[in-house]
């Protein structure tokens, strides 16, 4: 399946709509194994994209994903910002090839985050949530169990990336605040493409 312009703005949204109801969510999961803005971060990026598109709104795809990167990049900060905003800047340039279906596009916006981060999968980061999404896509399987199983495993990890790599194996038993931001982003996806 692909997203039409009128359901991709729908996904991204309701994705700015969770950032903003999940706020102080995602700053006590960051409190917890990092240094407790990941909800600060994310709400400051949120608003950005909707100034974006209240100054211009996005004609096409590319310019939809542009536009959220853009604003991720500029507002966001933290580590989190340049790699939401290189997945959805790569997903930008990929989406002007006609044919690519959603899961290819999720997931080059998943190679994005790794080429990004230098991470991959198991290392307790949003790709644990990214990379099973794609693979869902994929398949044309997605449906809340596979986000909340990737967050599950993700609870179980020890990070070996970002912040939460510092505390080693104390970061087991907390469940990431990049993979539960890009829950988020991929619970309104479903909102938007039905299970
Ligand atoms: P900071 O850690 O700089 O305060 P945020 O709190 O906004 O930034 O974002 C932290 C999140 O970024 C982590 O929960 C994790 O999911 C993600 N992250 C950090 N480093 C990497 C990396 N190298 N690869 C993938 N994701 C990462
Ligand atoms: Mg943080
Ligand atoms: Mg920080």
């Amino acid at each position: 399946m692909k997203l039409e312009l009128a359901d991709a703005k729908k996904w991204i949204d309701l994705f700015i709509e969770e950032l903003k109801e999940n706020k102080s969510n995602l700053n006590e999961l960051d409190t917890a194994i990092g240094d407790g803005d990941h909800g600060t971060n994310m709400d400051r990026g949120a608003s950005a994209v909707v100034e974006s598109f209240a100054k211009k709104d996005p004609e096409n795809l590319t310019d939809l994903y542009k536009a959220t990167a853009f604003a991720m990049i500029q507002k966001v900060g933290g580590a989190s910002g340049p790699l939401y905003g290189t997945a959805f800047l790569d997903m930008s340039k990929a989406v002007k090839e006609e044919n690519l279906e959603l899961g290819e596009l999720v997931q080059v916006g998943t190679d994005g985050i790794k080429r990004r981060g230098q991470s991959d999968v198991g290392m307790k980061t949003m790709i644990d949530v990214w990379q099973p999404v794609s693979d869902a896509l994929k398949a044309e399987s997605l449906n809340q169990s596979v986000i909340d199983e990737a967050l599950s495993k993700v609870k179980g990890l020890v990070a070996t990336k970002g912040r939460a790599s510092y505390l080693e194996e104390k970061s087991k038993g907390h469940i990431d605040p990049g993979a539960q931001s890009s829950a988020y982003l991929f619970e309104s996806l479903i909102k938007v493409i039905g299970e």
